[in-house]
């Protein structure tokens, strides 16, 4: 992993909460001890930002063999599952909802159903 300066903003618990106890990526049940404050973006390519709109929870077997790529590229090339929205509900949480469309040509953006749906 990069050598980025962990998040100040959140607490491990806050982001833990925002998905819901479960891996960001693999949804598996989350506790203090196997899970992994992971980012979301890139830090080797798109500098290190510690945002926290970045943090997510992740389990360390996960977080492990993201490395350096991004959750987008993670998901879609490693899990082999349509990537997850990572925008945040009303109510505080992530989204997760499955995202297929790239909104942009060489930029791992992927739009989600429920933004699909009201354009
Ligand atoms: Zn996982
Ligand atoms: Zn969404």
């Amino acid at each position: 992993m990069t050598a980025c300066k962990p998040f100040t903003s959140k607490t491990t618990e806050e982001v833990m909460k925002a998905c819901r106890n479960e891996c960001f990526y693999c949804l598996k049940r989350l506790n203090q001890n196997n899970t992994i404050i992971d980012h979301t973006n890139n830090n080797k390519r798109e500098r290190c930002s510690n945002d926290e709109k970045y943090a997510v929870a992740s389990c360390k077997e996960c977080s492990k063999k993201k490395g350096d790529m991004t959750a987008y590229e993670f998901q879609d090339k490693v899990l082999q599952v349509a990537p997850r929205c990572q925008e945040f509900t009303r109510d505080g949480y992530r989204c997760k909802k499955p995202v297929m469309e790239r909104r942009r040509r060489n930029h791992s953006e992927f739009v989600c159903p429920k933004d699909k749906q009201t354009r």
